[in-house]
């Protein structure tokens, strides 16, 4: 009603001012520079109205572009935040493909159109490892560090950084930083197991191991020998920091939890004779001949008794120990070489007959000639069975199973690879035949045989 009334209000106005203008017309002239433009105050009156209108309106219009529901702003961070989009999903292709060029290329787009975001920040990251760009890469990791919603990711893409570059240290205490972010993390455990082993930090790694294999898990093969090998290491360790009833409960149950892993037999053996009782020891060493009868294991036996004569050695072995276990090979190893060194030549040849059967082994085949020589001073049977050794199968020895060295003793980490807990006792794959170095081996054994 208000409005009806201002209108029409200014529509009486308006015709009584050109009423009133038309009464008095007046002239207008205007000279600028070179022209001259006449006309009435009407025509000008009206030329300034219809400016001023539309003024107005591209004011309104401008006003309505800015703040109303359209928005220019919007329109235009809308078709950045699409580029970059695109950008962020063409670099991740590229990264899969392993096109380091193309990957770089939308990092750059990503990081013009979308700067900052995390996606944006793990394409510049991923673009940089890809390119080889380790500094580049950190740099990313860093600043993803620096961000509450990508430290858990940063975290990740710096431990493998750390990891590659061989910063066992420094990749452990940023998984154990990914652990306090998200605890329980099934690859930051994993991580953190996998490092306290390199580092041979058993502790650390025995807490890991427990988290990570739960329930079912806990039960299977591969964890139970990696628990008997981590306790197995904890015992050595106290043996060596004169820790010594620690030791002993350590080596018995790393001893208890797989009872044919032979290092703990060995040592359990060993510190049983050192600090139980003789009846104890007399069990164990019938038990663990039956479950993990070993040339190591024979050797930590015959040694609970110091200073023991071969021949006594020999009758213990026969009576004590072989009862338990006779017909292994390792058995019949055990008797024989005792049997030799006692200078017992009927039992060690039948015990080595016996040990070799159908196939003997080198060392086998060198204990006969060994015989051949001390008890028939048969120097031409000696040499039969060195030449038969030389291409005999060869003896079992603790070998890597990851790279295939060598060693006489167990190791928990290989010495040239270090893989964990990768040695086991078996024989190596026959080398390259080579005569020089058999002759060589033959001549040498003559010798030290005569
Ligand atoms: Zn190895």
């Amino acid at each position: 009603m208000i409005r009806t009334i201002f209108v029409f209000a200014l529509i009486v106005l308006i015709a009584i001012a050109a009423v009133w203008l038309s009464d008095y017309p007046g002239d207008v002239r205007l000279t600028w520079g070179g022209y001259v433009v006449e006309t009435s105050v009407v025509v000008v009156g009206a030329a300034v109205l219809v400016f001023a209108v539309l003024v107005a309106l591209f004011y309104r219009f401008w006003v309505w572009l800015k703040h109303g529901p359209g928005r220019i702003g919007a329109v235009f961070s809308e078709r950045r935040r699409n580029k970059g989009l695109e950008a962020i999903s063409s670099g991740m292709v590229a990264i899969a493909a392993g096109d380091a060029v193309e990957a770089r290329r939308q990092a750059v787009a990503a990081e013009k159109h979308l700067s900052g975001e995390p996606m944006t920040l793990l394409l510049a990251a991923q673009a940089a490892e890809l390119n080889d760009d380790n500094r580049a890469a950190s740099i990313y990791y860093d600043r993803m560090m620096s961000r509450q919603d990508t430290e858990f990711l940063g975290l990740r893409g710096l431990i493998n950084r750390a990891i590659k570059e061989g910063d066992v240290e420094k990749a452990r205490s940023l998984a154990k930083r990914a652990d306090e972010l998200r605890p329980g993390t099934d690859w930051v455990t994993k991580e953190l197991y996998e490092l306290s082993l390199k580092l041979r930090d058993w502790e650390g790694a025995e807490s890991a191991l427990t988290r990570l294999a739960r329930g079912k898990a806990a039960k299977g093969e591969a964890v139970r020998r990696a628990r008997t090998v981590i306790t197995y290491q904890q015992a050595l360790t106290a043996v060596k920091e004169k820790r010594e009833s620690d030791a002993l409960s350590l080596a018995q149950q790393a001893h208890e939890i797989d009872p044919s892993f032979v290092p703990a037999a060995v040592l359990d053996v060993k510190l049983t004779a050192e600090q139980g009782s003789t009846r104890k020891l007399h069990k164990l060493i019938g038990e663990t001949w039956k479950n993990a009868p070993h040339r190591d294991l024979a050797e930590a036996i015959r040694n609970t008794v110091s200073g023991e004569q071969p021949s006594d050695w020999f009758r213990r072995a026969k009576e004590t120990v072989a009862p338990h276990n006779p017909d292994h090979v390792e058995t019949h190893l055990m008797l024989a070489k005792a049997a030799l060194a006692s200078n017992d030549w009927g039992p060690a040849r039948e015990h080595l007959m016996r040990a070799g059967g159908d196939n003997p082994s080198a060392s086998i085949l060198r204990m006969l000639a060994e015989l051949e020589e001390k008890a028939n001073a048969d120097a031409f049977a000696a040499r039969e069975w060195i030449v038969k050794s030389s291409v005999a199968p060869q003896d079992p020895l603790w070998i890597c199973n990851a790279c295939g060295r060598q060693e006489e003793k167990w190791h928990a980490h290989c010495p040239a690879c270090d893989s964990f807990d990768s040695f086991s006792w078996r024989t190596a794959d026959r080398g390259p035949h080579n005569p020089d170095v058999i002759e060589a081996e033959i001549v040498r054994e003559i010798s030290t045989g005569s």
